[in-house]
């Protein structure tokens, strides 16, 4: 068999599954993956854990993966932080990754860190860029200090990272790609300190935010929780999905679910109202993709009006119940608000 030299280690991704079907962000990542993989003249490996994965393994292949390292084994079907990190840290210290990439999940937000630690190497949280540098070091790209910055690990390896759903798109699936598939020897007992039993799925309450048409996100502006109910009664008569903005999860106003942006999640509504928000840019890159982007704010001079197609400037306090009235009135003459889901996306 021919061995081939590569200059750099490969580009690791570590897919995620969840009962058996790998995630779309990991589908991302290779298709991502791939690009740089090519700058670096290295192979593409992602490493899959979890029970009957065979042809989700040929999945990662026709996504542009050149090999997957399988653990199959049903003690793997749920995500276990302490075996998953074991076999990952075991793996990468004989492979030598140049770059290793996670979703930005709760299982990446929680193995990255514990795999880095473990490698003494860096990692970069929640990127919403990937590029290589005329060095071939990866730019790691954050929102920060208003503008993108750059985070480079120049001298450790892996260069870790974590890319939330939805920042690259999903790769063209060919079929007729050639791969490997290596199946792991899954070492027995490993000692965990925190055992997955189960992960239940939650329905979100009302329209998800990844698929919604019409998007109302509250922020800080909401003031107090009655605020903020004001705000989630605008989404309710709009059927359009609920938002948040970081402050109004830390109040405890809402869900981490609901948290668009860098650290939450990417949204590409037709119409998105921003209401109570500032426009900073962590919560802005999460809806880069919107297609009308409308502002309710009381400050006239607020950033986030420079960012977005329309403004009202007003108390949103004041505003919302008069809007949602109006509505109100618009539907009782037999008009409909002409939208709803997206259900192709
Ligand atoms: C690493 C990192 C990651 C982050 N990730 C995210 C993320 O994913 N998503 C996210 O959202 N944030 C994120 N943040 C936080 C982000 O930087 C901002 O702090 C946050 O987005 C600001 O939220 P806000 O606009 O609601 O609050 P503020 O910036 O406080 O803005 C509140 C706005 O409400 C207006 N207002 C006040 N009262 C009223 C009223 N009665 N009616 C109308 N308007 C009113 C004000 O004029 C102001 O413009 C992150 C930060 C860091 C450091």
């Amino acid at each position: 068999m021919k061995t081939v030299e590569y200059r750099h280690g490969p580009v690791w991704v570590i897919a995620e599954q969840i009962e058996g079907r790998v995630r779309a962000v990991s589908f991302q990542l290779i298709g991502h993956a791939r690009k740089l993989a090519d700058g670096l003249g290295t192979p593409v490996e992602v490493i899959l854990l979890g029970e009957s994965l065979d042809q989700q393994a040929q999945q990662v292949i026709a996504s542009g993966a050149d090999r997957v390292y399988l653990g199959d084994d049903p003690e793997l079907a749920v995500y276990q932080p302490d075996v998953y990190t074991e076999i990952i840290v075991k793996l990468a210290q004989e492979r030598r990754p140049e770059i290793m990439l996670l979703g930005s999940t709760f299982m990446g937000r929680e193995l990255a860190p514990l795999v880095a630690a473990r490698l003494r190497t860096g990692l970069t949280a929640h990127c919403i860029d990937l590029v290589l540098n005329e060095n071939k070091i990866l730019e790691q790209k954050v929102p920060a200090y208003g503008g993108l910055i750059s985070i480079t690990c120049p001298q450790k390896r892996p260069q870790m990272a974590t890319v939330a759903k939805g920042v690259f798109p999903r790769p063209e699936l060919d079929t007729g790609r050639m791969g490997e598939v290596v199946l792991l020897k899954v070492q027995k007992n490993i000692p965990r300190r925190i055992e997955t039993i189960e992960i239940v799925r939650e329905e979100p309450e009302g329209v998800p935010l990844e698929s919604a048409a019409i998007i109302v996100a509250g922020g800080a502006g909401a003031s107090d929780l009655e605020g903020w109910h004001t705000i989630a009664g605008l989404a309710q008569v709009m059927n359009a999905a609920l938002g948040s903005t970081r402050p109004a999860v830390d109040e405890g106003w809402t869900e981490l679910e609901t948290m668009i942006g860098q650290s939450g999640k990417m949204v590409s509504p037709d119409l998105y109202i921003g209401v109570g928000l500032s426009g900073e840019l962590q919560h802005m890159v999460g809806i880069v993709g919107a297609k009308v982007m409308v502002a309710i704010n009381s400050d006239a001079k607020s950033p986030v009006f420079e960012q977005v197609d329309y403004g009202i400037v007003d108390d949103c306090r004041r505003f919302i119940p008069v809007l949602i009235e109006k509505i109100g009135e618009y539907r009782s003459e037999g008009r409909e608000l002409n939208h709803g889901n997206q259900d192709e996306r």
